[in-house]
């Protein structure tokens, strides 16, 4: 009987899937079955870091589950291994959700040119976001550069509603092989799953999205959703945020958290569209901001990279959010912000090192949106925070996490230091035992910054 292909890559759900809708109709129309097939892609094995892999394995697992047991994993380079299976089955195409960053492009470009040599067809439905990047242009047709009006053509050009699951999904049943041993990580990671994500997001619909206009910056709360790391692998699909959204308001959800939610999903699909116009933003700063000398370099880099990563800069916010990435592969947003622009303007790091750094220890690490957001707060994006916006890691404790409650989860060696004071160990009259004195003076290296900024204008 023959069979189509349904190769999962970051859609590991059954519901809102209009590539597997796609593989399922194709299938019944000739009376055969669905492959349900993911690629343990060895470059991505070598690639991702220990958290990212743990949870891959476990969704997986999820998904497998969902499909009966019929999910076929096949650990190797997809360029061979889908050929390898289409040719095993007979199948005439293979559905996927189109790919929008640099490496799954090629990998696509290449498996289609392959398939296409035995004449079968890899037809991609979707994507993983509300509308696909590249789809919008400004009046100029050109690629959008700047967040504010994508937003407004984003909203305008809508989307789908959510795809209906497949009712029964006549699965083949094929060898599979093992799932492997995820790999040791010291970090505590979400469940992971398309019900785990659905169980999460609907407990903050219920419980949190009512305030997440003024929690969303509390890293103190637990004011945002979450969503991120089941967006990165698919377990969800934005669309069906989106709609969840629509409704939430119509029942009395206030509309700034409505409108500031939906917001960030836009903020997820600029970066997307930005990355796949310039796949080059993936290493390259997009403007350059500083002369090239104004980078740390040698051993003094080394040093306070490592005292960065390590979260033992001496400033409290910033050590809080680099532990919290140690210890559970996620950090929160505006804490992101803070640590990016620590090392990028404190210490004068380049924004690569650091999103090297992300990128090993984040669950939900995304090229595009790492990538991206690293290059908004060193202001090299199209559209980034001036380079001469420096966060204030003071300040911004004492703002966003008032009561220190943040600090002392993740530090520690700062538990018995009482309300906001936290934040300033250093004007104690007995500084905290094993807790570092601060790497450098922040004042000082802003000006340092700021010249090194004007030096470039000039
Ligand atoms: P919520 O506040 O609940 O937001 C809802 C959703 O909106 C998120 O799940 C996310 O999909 C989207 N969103 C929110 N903020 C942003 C943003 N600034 N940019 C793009 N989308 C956003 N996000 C990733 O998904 N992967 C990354 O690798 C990543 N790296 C980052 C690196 C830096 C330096 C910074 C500053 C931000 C990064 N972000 C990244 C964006 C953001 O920090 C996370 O999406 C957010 O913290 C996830 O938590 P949440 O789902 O609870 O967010």
């Amino acid at each position: 009987m023959p069979a189509t292909v349904m190769w999962f890559r970051r859609d590991l759900r059954l519901s809102d899937n209009p590539a597997l809708l796609a593989a399922v109709e194709r299938a019944r129309a000739g009376d055969g079955e669905v492959v349900g097939l993911y690629v343990l892609d060895d470059a991505l094995w070598r690639r991702a870091g220990a958290n990212r892999l743990a949870y891959l394995v476990s969704s997986l697992s999820a998904l497998g589950e969902a499909c009966g047991g019929r999910l076929v994993v096949r650990r190797g380079d997809p360029r061979t291994v889908v050929p390898d299976v289409v040719r095993a089955v007979g199948a005439q195409e293979v559905h996927v959700a189109a790919s929008h960053e640099p490496r799954g492009r090629s990998r696509d470009d290449d498996v289609e040119a392959r398939l296409a040599a035995a004449g079968v067809a890899l037809v991609r439905t979707g994507s993983a976001y509300a509308v696909s990047p590249g789809r919008l242009r400004t009046g100029g047709g050109t690629p959008y550069q700047v967040f504010t009006p994508f937003r407004a053509a984003w909203l305008d050009h809508g989307w789908r509603a959510p795809a209906t699951r497949p009712r029964e999904i006549p699965w083949a049943e094929l060898p599979s092989d093992d799932l492997p041993a995820a790999p040791p990580t010291e970090a505590t990671l979400p469940r992971a799953g398309e019900e785990a994500a659905r169980r999460r997001w609907h407990d903050f619909v219920r419980d949190g999205l009512a305030g997440y206009a003024t929690d969303r910056d509390r890293p103190d709360l637990d004011g945002t959703s979450a969503m991120s790391v089941h967006l990165r692998w698919g377990e969800v699909h934005p669309r069906t945020l989106l709609a969840d959204l629509s409704t939430a308001g119509q029942d009395g959800v206030p509309g700034d958290a409505v409108t500031t939610f939906r917001s960030e999903l836009a903020w997820r699909e600029f970066h997307a569209d930005v990355l796949h116009h310039r796949p080059d933003a993936r290493t390259r700063s997009l403007r350059a901001v500083v002369p090239e000398d104004a980078w740390a370099d040698g051993a003094a880099a080394d040093d306070a990279f490592d005292a960065w990563a390590a979260g033992r800069t001496g400033y409290p916010l910033v050590d809080a959010g680099m532990r919290q990435l140690l210890a559970t592969g996620w950090m929160h947003n505006r804490v992101r912000m803070v640590v990016a622009s620590f090392l990028v303007k404190d210490l004068h790091v380049r924004w690569q090192r650091g999103a090297a750094h992300f990128m090993a220890h984040l669950v939900d690490g995304d090229v595009s949106q790492n990538q991206l957001n690293w290059q908004w707060v060193a202001g090299t994006g199209h559209d980034a925070a001036p380079y001469f916006r420096v966060f204030n890691p003071v300040t911004q404790g004492k703002k966003f996490d008032p009561d220190g409650v943040y600090v002392r989860r993740w530090v520690p060696e700062l538990r018995d230091v009482a309300g906001r004071a936290v934040h300033e160990p250093w004007r104690l009259a007995t500084p905290p035992a094993g807790y570092p004195a601060p790497l450098v003076d922040h004042a000082h290296e802003r000006r340092v910054a700021l010249d090194d900024f004007e030096r470039a204008r000039r």
